[in-house]
């Protein structure tokens, strides 16, 4: 059985009166432990599978199979269990709260599941992400890379055993894309997390294990790197 299986999946949006066919009839299934990078074009469709795969967008037909189980019908609290323990997405758009600071956004999905952190993991964390002396900055006083570090450890702290992420690298330098990359590889390899990437960057890709390539809502080209 797959860990996720993506059959038949398609989605359509409409805008005004038009249909817009953000994907169409996609079909591959994700294995534990994969690390998967999606390409392609602005537009064809990558932020919609991630969101579906991620338990936040019902498709307009076809499903999502989690370990054999189709996702979306299940009941809502179902749905948003699965995220809570099963997903960590990291965001286009940081999503950071305001009013809390980094260490306090970084805690803040432990705090939702009621589960306590060990203060030496969101050291851990932190210091990985070169963000130890800024635990108490709050967003606005971040820069955009810096804020998406926080978002970033915000996923991690949880160890899902998903890792969702949107365009994770876009607002770092070389240097701290580089060691992003060196994280979400640890964290696939030593604690086993699948990964499915979306990504502009052909850097980010190339640490993948499998490529996917999409166009116009269609997979054109799936990968697998040995
Ligand atoms: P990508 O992530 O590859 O840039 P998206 O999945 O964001 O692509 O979008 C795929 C297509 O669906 C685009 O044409 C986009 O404009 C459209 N789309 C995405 N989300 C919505 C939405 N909520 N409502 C209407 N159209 C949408
Ligand atoms: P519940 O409905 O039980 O409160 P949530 O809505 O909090 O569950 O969903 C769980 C996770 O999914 C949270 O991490 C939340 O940030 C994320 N989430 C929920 N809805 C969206 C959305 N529309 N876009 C992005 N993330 C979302």
């Amino acid at each position: 059985m797959h860990y996720i299986e993506v059959k038949n999946v398609s989605q359509i949006y409409s805008v005004g009166n038009e249909p817009v066919n953000a994907l169409t009839n996609i079909s591959f299934a994700i294995e534990k432990g994969e690390f998967i990078a999606v390409t392609g074009p602005s537009g064809c469709g990558k932020s919609t599978l991630l969101h579906m795969i991620g338990g936040l967008s019902k498709p307009s037909s076809g499903q999502i199979l989690n370990c054999g189980v189709s996702l979306y019908e299940k009941r809502n609290s179902e749905i948003s269990l699965f995220r809570r323990r099963e997903v960590g997405i990291v965001y286009q758009f940081y999503n950071l709260v305001p009013e809390l600071t980094a260490r306090e956004n970084l805690l803040l999905p432990a705090l939702m599941d009621g589960k306590s952190v060990d203060q030496r993991e969101v050291k851990k964390i932190l210091t990985i992400l070169g963000m130890e002396n800024k635990a108490n900055f709050y967003p606005g006083q971040l820069s955009g890379g810096q804020q998406q570090k926080i978002a970033i450890g915000r996923a991690l702290i949880n160890h899902p055993k998903l890792l969702l992420a949107d365009e994770p690298t876009g607002n770092l330098d070389s240097a701290k894309r580089d060691e992003l990359l060196q994280l979400l590889r640890y964290m696939n390899e030593q604690e086993e997390m699948t990964i499915l990437v979306v990504t502009h960057d052909s850097v980010v890709a190339q640490k993948a294990n499998r490529v996917l390539h999409m166009m116009d809502g269609k997979i054109v080209n799936d990968e697998v790197i040995v």
